[in-house]
């Protein structure tokens, strides 16, 4: 199957620097405020956001089956909802609008002044309202250093862990569009050392590098997802940042898992970029240690070579890159995360988002959360500006990034930025 829109040889007559992320062959969906206060479900083309809403109205869609309002939303839901040929449709007539040979469009300044936008005249909104939210935890470095360092490095993976792509229900009512500082959570925890808890501001405040993907509608009640049929259902993919709070996670996770630590803030990056755009960057994924199940047994290469970086900006100071790691180390892929997760009957919904779980390769340099790249603190990183870090400080603003790149074609997804504020003061509101 050929994805006309992935085309690498075609240009677009839109600017595109060398290095973006956002050249024709990405067309990633968002949804913007425009400098006029409207709302519009839009693309991006180099640092020109592109408003589908007016593209739409002034006929540029005829002849694909969409209704009027499609992309006059402030969600993403229903046109994701449209299934995966209308997606495709889309992203090759977007394709050929702004291809370099097309000149209706380009020649057309009065169109192009009501559809076309500068970076800086729209504010990226969340693009989907996510209706349930769940986070994996699949990579196995990852797994190996938590419980190493919660349990036992001798027995550090759980006995389900090479079976079960393990997970859990996150909260969706906490996950923010990127630019959105949150507060450093309050709760309890239990000092070393001490026999009672103490309740405040948590001291152990983290990022997770993940990634995560938004699904289409995809089952009934009752119906499995076969893994091989998986990506059907796979709308596209985003930069997350599972914001953690390590020493209320220490004290509340067992038996049930996560809860407060985890529910306080989880930041994406604004474009999700489909998983047709990615389809030039499958790779294999890791040989299975133990063999699967059936259900989970999926044939061709179902990772993804994504190029990850995490960075932290101090207030008034240079940002500092403090990991490099890749999607492709992920143990258990999409497909098998989402067969496993509907093997039950559960049904998944247009708009869900299901997190990877921290993206963690071998090396230190590579790990995903401040936990492991300080070794519970064990090990504080220095700063360009001088300054260590074991976790992440008030005013401190976490930095994701991504892309992949192959044969000279690069897809990126922009970054997600989150600044850390001190604990909320209610006081200090009034
Ligand atoms: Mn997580």
């Amino acid at each position: 199957m050929t994805i006309t829109a992935n085309d690498p040889d075609r240009t677009s007559w839109l600017h595109v620097d060398k290095n973006s992320d956002f050249p024709i062959q990405n067309i990633p969906f968002g949804v913007f405020l425009t400098r006029d206060d409207i709302i519009t479900i839009g693309t991006r083309i180099g640092d020109t956001a592109i408003d589908l809403g007016a593209l739409h109205q002034l006929g540029y869609f005829d002849g694909i089956p969409l209704t009027d309002d499609i992309f006059l939303q402030d969600t993403l839901n229903d046109f994701i909802a449209d299934g995966r040929k209308t997606w495709r449709a889309v992203r090759k007539r977007i394709a050929e609008i702004f291809d370099s040979k097309n000149e209706a469009l380009k020649n057309n300044k009065k169109h192009k002044e009501i559809v076309l936008f500068r970076l800086d005249e729209i504010e990226m909104q969340l693009p989907v309202h996510v209706g349930d939210y769940t986070d994996f935890y699949s990579s196995k470095e990852h797994a190996t250093n938590v419980g190493s360092m919660f349990r036992d490095p001798e027995n550090a993976l759980m006995p389900n862990w090479l079976h079960i792509p393990v997970g859990y229900h996150g909260r969706s009512s906490s996950i923010i569009p990127s630019g959105i500082p949150i507060h450093r959570p309050q709760g309890q925890s239990l000092p070393n050392g001490a026999k009672k808890p103490v309740f405040g501001p948590s001291k152990l405040v983290d990022f997770e590098l993940e990634m995560a993907f938004i699904t289409t509608d995809a089952n009934d009640l009752g119906e499995p997802i076969p893994v091989d049929e998986a990506e059907e259902y796979i709308f596209g993919l985003v930069l997350f940042n599972d914001w953690s709070a390590r020493d209320i996670q220490k004290w509340e996770y067992v038996p049930l898992g996560p809860f407060l630590a985890k529910n306080f803030a989880s930041s994406m990056s604004p474009w999700i970029v489909t998983l047709d755009a990615l389809e030039p960057f499958r790779v294999a994924g890791p040989k299975p240690l133990k063999p699967q199940l059936s259900y989970l047994k999926y044939t061709g290469k179902k990772s993804f070579d994504i190029q990850l970086e995490v960075a932290i900006r101090p207030k008034e100071a240079k940002e500092t890159v403090v990991s490099r790691s890749n999607f492709k180390y992920m143990y258990w892929n999409m497909s098998q995360q989402l067969a496993h997760h509907t093997v039950n009957g559960c049904p998944v919904n247009s708009g869900d988002m299901m997190g990877s779980g921290t993206i963690s390769g071998l090396t230190p340099d590579s790990y995903g959360s401040m936990l492991e790249i300080t070794w519970k603190g064990e090990k504080p990183i220095k700063m360009k500006d001088g300054s260590k870090r074991k976790f992440i400080e008030d005013y401190d603003t976490v930095i994701l990034r991504g892309h992949c790149e192959k044969d000279g074609t690069r897809i990126g997804f922009g970054q997600v930025t989150t600044q850390l504020l001190p604990v909320f003061n209610s006081k200090k509101k009034k």
